[in-house]
């Protein structure tokens, strides 16, 4: 029933537990670590898994619930596993489906922790990692071993906004039995939604776009009822990263306006795009809804517009990037995206500090490329921020030259 709504609709009403008792309209916060039994029979029947009904907080929760059981409505998946950031959903979700022994393909480019849990910690425990770019079929083809288990990837990929077809990474995960793990943080089920073209889990930092408002960290994984159930019986039980019922609340509330903030995002960011593409201090500006980037072709088939993030590179040096980014008055410089507020950061020097000098080349990340996460306030003062920080710049270059 609830999968056949509109995205507008389900962030709103769907996997609603209705509240039996008093009827309230918002979702009650269950702020209880524990669920009491009527007697040692109902206790063990659930711990058996014989009856229905919660045991214990870590275990599960009914307001978090709800939020599961909408995100699993939204990305068209059965089910899906709430965590207390979007990393406990990345590590968790990985390590459920691998041992010692076994080996990963992941994309060249990611987000900066998670990079740096598959190239430094996962090497730890036996577990090998590839990494190779995800626009090249070739390359993926070439990197899959015999023991290769789980093809991960983001698209559009953190922070350089390059898109990565998704049907294609499915169809060769299914040639060779792969689960396919895809981080859905930049789109939200808003725009994209990777289960259609067959990804078996879809990750995301709630932190960002489906609260949306600044104020919780917190990860999402959806997928098959039985791929969530493992992850919630091994790595979410037993490693504990779980979502509070009040951060579960703030996100079902922030999920209400999903659809219109990210219509907003969209347009905006559509607007600045264009604006920096033109302007003489920028070299380049990466944003999928711009004609000239490489993923363009796939808005309207894979996504429904270009998102709300933008990489672009200043035309100068990496103190000519700080002094920008130092001189806008508006946009906040701030890690994290997907907030009401414009938000500016710099790769190299925070998200991505986690990757070597070569690394970073390798992934497309320059000394002054600057990631912009387009907020929700007016477009013209938005870009009018923009403008006089690139005038200051531009001053600053022809003092020092
Ligand atoms: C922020 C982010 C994460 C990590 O999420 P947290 O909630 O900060 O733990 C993972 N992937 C992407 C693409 C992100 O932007």
């Amino acid at each position: 029933m609830t999968h056949s709504k509109h995205v507008e609709t389900k962030t709103i009403h769907a996997g609603k537990i209705k509240d039996a008792q008093f009827g309230a309209l918002s979702t009650p916060i269950y702020q209880t670590s524990t669920f009491i039994f009527d007697n040692v029979q109902q206790g063990a029947a659930r711990f058996m898994g014989e009856e229905e009904g919660f045991i214990y907080g870590r275990l599960g929760n009914p307001t978090v619930r709800e939020l599961e059981r909408r995100m699993a409505a939204l990305e068209l998946t059965e089910d899906a596993a709430a965590f207390g950031s979007g990393m406990g959903a990345v590590s968790a979700t990985l390590l459920a489906n691998l041992s010692q022994g076994d080996h990963i393909v992941a994309s060249a480019a990611l987000y900066g922790c998670t990079f740096a849990l598959l190239n430094h910690k996962f090497p730890q425990f036996g577990i090998e990692v590839s990494f190779v770019d995800m626009t090249d079929e070739e390359a993926i083809r070439a990197a899959i071993k015999p023991n290769t288990k789980v093809i991960y990837f983001e698209t559009p990929i953190n922070p350089n906004l390059v898109i990565i077809d998704i049907a294609k990474i499915t169809s060769i995960a299914k040639e060779h039995q792969l689960v396919s793990i895809v981080d859905n943080t930049f789109m939200s089920p808003a725009l994209q939604t990777p289960a259609e073209f067959g990804i078996d889990l879809i990750i995301h930092s709630a932190t960002k776009y489906l609260n949306g408002h600044g104020d919780v960290i917190a990860g999402i994984t959806c997928g098959s009822k039985e791929q969530i159930e493992n992850i919630k019986l091994t790595t979410l039980k037993d490693m504990g990263a779980v979502m509070s019922p009040n951060d579960a609340w703030l996100i079902i509330r922030g999920l209400k306006t999903l659809s219109v903030r990210v219509e907003r995002h969209c347009s905006n960011a559509q607007k600045v795009a264009e604006f920096l593409e033109t302007h003489p201090r920028i070299r380049c500006v990466n944003y999928p809804g711009l004609p000239s980037h490489q993923g363009f072709p796939l808005i309207g088939k894979q996504m429904q517009a270009g998102g709300g993030i933008m990489a672009f590179e200043i035309e100068g040096t990496f103190d000519d990037a700080v002094a920008f980014m130092n001189s806008l008055e508006m946009c906040s410089i701030a890690v994290s995206l997907g907030d009401a507020e414009s938000l500016i950061q710099h790769p190299a020097s925070m998200t991505h500090s986690p990757y070597e000098e070569e690394e970073r080349a390798s992934a497309g990340i320059s000394e002054t490329l600057v990631r912009l996460s387009v907020g929700l306030e007016n477009i013209e003062d938005i870009i009018c921020d923009l403008t006089q920080a690139l005038e200051k710049m531009d001053k600053r270059i022809k003092q020092v030259s």
